[in-house]
């Protein structure tokens, strides 16, 4: 029987409020595709069931249906942004907010590899969310920083400090030519329509500038270790799990020259490597507050391999572009 992933989405017994929509393919645009996996919100432990497919053409693997974006923004409340948030989580409390500074520290180091940055160098981050990054940046450097996001209850420091354009990428009244470096950190693996994006990057890029991106990597261990249970799984809001594969043949697509591809990004593999195991053994919703003293504990035993992680491509990929 030829599968169907308009029947095979009812079989999983959502919620009637959810509507569906049958997309066709990202990349290559092909309606033809088999069943991968059913993914779930493992984070924040909300309900509903999503079916991810692999396209029969090109392989790519997305969500089919997807939720349409009118109604996704149930599942990006301020919960998902919360890990950013300034928290008191009692004696731990340094040793968090160290791992948060940390992550915008590695992004600093990966792309000050690729563009040197100045007080006239302009960076627009995609996605941006609470802006701690681009903060980072501006503090450090005095570099000029503009971000996009949905609007969540943004009340973080500094935030002003920001040129800020709220809702769509690919819909923003932004300067053509404009910028030395655009950054997409965990965005182009939520994005509703990722080849709308790549142009509008290629659109504010000027020549020679520089696009970063960095996506979960569906070819890594912790897939294979987790599967379905794998934190870069979640869904509805992960649209689309790239292998390097995938993520390159899309970057091809749009002539986008590629001056390098890391195989681990800023992003902490532990983290995938912690809640991957959780989701496993606990099933599906993270008690950060449960979770914080066990998660540091761990990381600490995990410390001599996580040496090596680099090499291991446990988690994550990175890929940066080159405007010519
Ligand atoms: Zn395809």
């Amino acid at each position: 029987m030829k599968f169907n992933p308009e029947e095979e989405i009812l079989k999983l017994g959502n919620p009637s409020r959810f509507n569906f929509e049958v997309i066709s393919c990202y990349h290559c645009g092909s309606d033809e595709s088999e069943k991968f996996l059913v993914g779930e919100d493992d984070l924040t432990g909300k309900e509903g069931k999503f079916l991810y497919v692999q396209c029969k053409k090109c392989e790519l693997v997305y969500q089919k249906p997807r939720l349409p974006i009118t109604e996704i923004k149930e599942f990006y409340d301020s919960e998902y942004i919360a890990h950013r948030k300034k928290k008191d989580w009692g004696f731990l409390t340094p040793l968090y907010e160290r791992a948060m500074n940390k992550h915008d520290r590695e992004k600093d180091k990966l792309v000050s590899k690729y563009v040197e940055i100045n007080s006239q160098t302009e960076i627009l981050d995609v996605g941006c969310a609470v802006g701690t990054f681009l903060l980072h940046l501006n503090k450090k450097y005095d570099c000029k920083i503009s971000g996009v996001d949905f609007k969540e209850d943004l009340s973080y420091p500094d935030f002003d400090k920001i040129n800020f354009y709220e809702g769509l990428f690919y819909e923003q009244p932004i300067e053509e030519n404009k910028y030395d470096l655009v950054t997409m950190w965990h965005f182009f693996e939520h994005d509703y329509d990722p080849n709308k994006s790549l142009e509008m990057a290629k659109k504010v890029l000027k020549p020679g500038g520089k696009l970063i991106i960095e996506v979960p990597r569906l070819d890594s261990l912790t897939f294979k270790l987790f599967k379905n249970k794998w934190p870069g799984v979640q869904a509805p809001q992960h649209t689309a799990l790239y292998t390097k594969k995938a993520i390159l043949n899309m970057l091809k697509k749009h002539n986008l020259m590629v001056e390098e591809y890391l195989p681990y990004g800023a992003f902490p593999p532990y983290f995938y490597i912690f809640t991957g195991t959780y989701f496993k053994m606990f099933g599906k919703g993270l008690k950060l507050d449960k979770i914080i003293f066990p998660y540091f504990l761990f990381q600490l035993l995990l410390s001599p391999v996580l040496l090596f992680q680099r090499k291991l491509n446990l988690s994550m990929q990175t890929i940066i572009c080159k405007i010519e």
